[in-house]
């Protein structure tokens, strides 16, 4: 059996934990980050690529904030170029009721820095003739974008190897513990003996919360994504609808890749596809919005496994139940943006006590107060 001691372990190799990982070995502590299979295999390498603060919940907008100003440097922090490009996200207003709510969302993300520039339906489509003209209005974030999933995740984690943390793939967590002094963690022929435990473990992370008697409603989302064939690069900017039925973007290389609404996922087996209802759905709705999308072929469908919790806010921060134990998933479809500031956030609850960023809006024991009403209403 090999045993190993280090300050932090980190139970899961997605955007979160390889971004963690990386942010506590550079302040300086030794960090095992173990991961049951490839890291960013699982959602941080399958999602839309979407670099997006616009539409955030108000509660988001200081962590989304943070995390736009590591995007840009992302390359330079990991030393490759994870096609991260900010050609803007445009959120398109299919009524006038629509109008106001994009109104309404600029005065809020404006209150946290993040400018908004809205437009009437004729100057979207002076701005953007490939738009529907059907559209009334649209809200521009300049400083939103996209990269590419499948090289974010895997920079991370070489990255993080690269600056000495132990990273460890194919070890899945079986089990852990806390022993009064540290946190024993059990992989196959291997114990992790660490100070701090990191529970960034995405959809599966209820299993770590039964291990220190915690309880959170995580339930299973699993969001449907797919690509066309190439065409020529025309449409300059990530789409995403009043209302979320639809979103997309064009990568340089041609191909649209398209999402929204529910595919098909079993957490037990690992098994995750496209619902072809729901892409044939989706493509209907995309060509309302982008009519020169109509009569592409779609050459791929699928989806991912991702946690989801019914107010569809993360959990962040500090156990309730154990000393030194923090959670970090539940990113309900919207992770991928918010991974490099969540990973520096981590760090500092860990090295500091607290975060720069508020984040009390993500407690888990929110979720406390529904469980003792529903015990209530059983009674
Ligand atoms: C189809 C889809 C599309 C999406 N589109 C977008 C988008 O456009 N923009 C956006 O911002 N977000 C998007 N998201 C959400 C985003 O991908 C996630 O929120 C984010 O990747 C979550 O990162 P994570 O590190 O928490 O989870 P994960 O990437 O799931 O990582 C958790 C890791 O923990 C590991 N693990 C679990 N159990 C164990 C164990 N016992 N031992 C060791 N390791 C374990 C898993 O193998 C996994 O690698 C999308 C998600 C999906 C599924």
């Amino acid at each position: 059996m090999e045993r190993l001691s280090v300050d932090v372990a980190i139970i899961g190799g997605g955007i979160v934990g390889c971004a963690a990982a990386l942010a506590l070995r550079k302040a300086g502590l030794t960090v095992a980050l173990l991961e049951k299979g490839l890291c960013g295999a699982q959602a941080s390498g399958i999602n839309a690529g979407g670099v997006r603060q616009q539409g955030r919940h108000v509660t988001e907008l200081p962590m989304t904030r943070r995390a736009a100003k590591l995007w840009p440097r992302l390359h330079e922090t990991l030393g490759e170029d994870v096609e991260f490009r900010q050609v803007g996200h445009l959120r398109l207003a299919r009524s006038e009721q629509d109008v106001q709510m994009l109104e309404d969302y600029a005065v809020t993300a404006r209150e946290h820095g993040l400018y908004l520039q809205l437009n009437s339906g004729t100057v979207t489509r002076e701005m953007f003739p490939w738009v529907s003209g059907k559209i009334a209005g649209s809200s521009l974030a300049v400083e939103d974008g996209h990269a590419n999933p499948r090289l974010v995740t895997p920079a991370y984690s070489r990255a993080a190897r690269s600056h000495g943390v132990h990273v460890l793939e194919f070890t899945p967590v079986e089990h852990a513990q806390w022993t009064g002094s540290n946190f024993e963690i059990q992989a196959p022929r291997l114990v992790v003996k660490s100070r701090h435990l990191v529970n960034a473990a995405g959809a599966w992370a209820g299993k770590f919360l039964s291990f220190f008697g915690e309880s959170a409603p995580l339930t299973l989302r699993t969001p449907n994504l797919f690509v066309t064939e190439p065409v020529s690069y025309f449409m300059t900017k990530s789409i995403a609808v009043c209302g979320g039925a639809v979103y997309f973007r064009q990568v340089e290389r041609g191909n649209v890749v398209l999402g929204g609404g529910p595919g098909w996922g079993d957490l037990k087996s690992e098994r995750s596809r496209n619902r072809a209802d729901t892409t044939l759905g989706q493509f209907a709705r995309a060509i309302e919005l982008v009519p020169e999308l109509s009569g592409l072929h779609i050459i791929r469908s699928w989806s991912g496994l991702e946690g989801d919790l019914p107010d569809k806010l993360p959990i962040i921060g500090a156990s309730r139940t154990t000393p030194n134990l923090v959670h970090a998933f539940g990113l309900c479809g919207h992770g991928f943006q918010l991974g490099p500031a969540i990973g520096e956030i981590l760090c500092e609850l860990i090295r500091d006590g607290r975060s720069q960023t508020p984040i009390d809006a993500f407690c888990i024991s929110r979720f406390d107060a529904v469980a003792h009403q529903k015990m209530a209403g059983a009674g």
